[in-house]
């Protein structure tokens, strides 16, 4: 069986697969990234995982995998094969996919064909050819998480602009002037309807501190009044997001996905609402929840690595 290696480098664990042709998962795994040891040993545990994935591969389907996709958080040059920064793991301008490459050398000495990829964006890639974005030609995605992340799907592929910044939807500045951002702007999306941002907001009004974004959700669900105003605040918010994109993108769907996701109905019902009333010449996306929760980025990354074969992408195939 012809199969890839596939891997999503998070901040505290590592999601991997052997994904086949069609996308199909053909073994899973899942390590911790040991970041509490410091970069250098969560460098080693990546180059082990994936040694070990390429001889699970072996073991069951007696060939080595014929290339390895990782996604990795932070920045990076897609290009060069080079994480370049990443604050959660540490590390700066590692040559990850020469490190793999040569890890995962056939017995010959050749190199493994290699892909690195953005995480939310290889999760992107995968909710659009194998989860919510199947079959639709523009969608962008966008995860709700502890910021915000997007990624812009068209044709089947992710647009990730001249500098690999593109989708960054959690930057947009919806308040101006709102609370200060990472990035060292004020009032970006991801500062007020991220899940971190909603936890933030649900704990101050309910007074207790422990309290979070499924809590707040909860509440809003058992008809608590100030949940609904910290909830309608972040829903505003993203609907806000969401416009501008239409706005620029025009995409068909709107695929939401991330911790806030997992609230279901609460937040789509007020928010499809929300972005609805919004929209003045624009043609209305379909806002519907991811399929593949948090196996998407190692899916992707798995896909990246069928790409890097130039093989028919499994969606284009009839
Ligand atoms: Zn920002």
């Amino acid at each position: 069986m012809k199969h890839v290696i596939a891997l999503d480098v998070g901040g505290t664990g590592m999601k991997a697969a052997l994904l086949a042709q069609d996308g199909s998962v053909l073994f899973e795994a899942r390590r911790p990234t040991g970041r509490e040891h410091g970069t250098d040993a969560v460098v080693t545990a990546i180059l082990d995982f994936a040694a070990d994935l390429a001889d699970e591969g072996r073991g069951r389907f007696g060939s080595d995998p014929l290339a390895a996709g990782v996604a990795v958080p932070g920045t990076l040059d897609e290009k060069n094969g080079i994480a370049v920064f990443s604050a959660n793991l540490g590390w700066r301008d590692l040559p990850l996919r020469k490190l793999l490459g040569e890890r995962l050398a056939g017995k010959d000495g050749t190199a493994m064909p290699v892909a690195l990829g953005h995480d939310v964006r290889s999760g992107g890639l995968a909710e659009g050819r194998l989860g919510a974005g199947r079959g639709v030609d523009r969608f962008l995605f966008i995860a709700l998480g502890t910021g915000i992340a997007g990624a812009i799907g068209i044709g089947g592929r992710i647009e990730a602009g001249a500098h690999g910044y593109g989708g960054e939807i959690g930057h947009v500045v919806v308040r101006p002037g709102g609370p200060a951002c990472g990035c060292g702007a004020r009032g970006c999306l991801e500062t007020l309807a991220s899940a971190s941002a909603v936890s933030r907001a649900w704990a101050a009004a309910s007074g207790d501190p422990q309290a979070d974004a499924a809590a707040c959700a909860d509440a809003v669900d058992a008809g608590d009044e100030r949940a609904r105003q910290v909830w309608q605040l972040a829903v505003d918010a993203l609907a806000d997001g969401i416009v501008l994109a239409q706005s620029l993108l025009d995409p068909s769907t709107v695929i939401v996905g991330g911790g806030l996701a997992e609230a279901g109905d609460t937040l789509f019902t007020p928010l499809r609402a929300a972005v609805t009333e919004r929209l003045t010449f624009q043609m209305p996306p379909v806002v519907v929840p991811a399929m593949l929760k948090d196996t998407a980025a190692s899916l992707g990354a798995g896909l990246l690595a069928w790409d890097l074969l130039s093989v028919t992408p499994p969606s284009d195939r009839a």
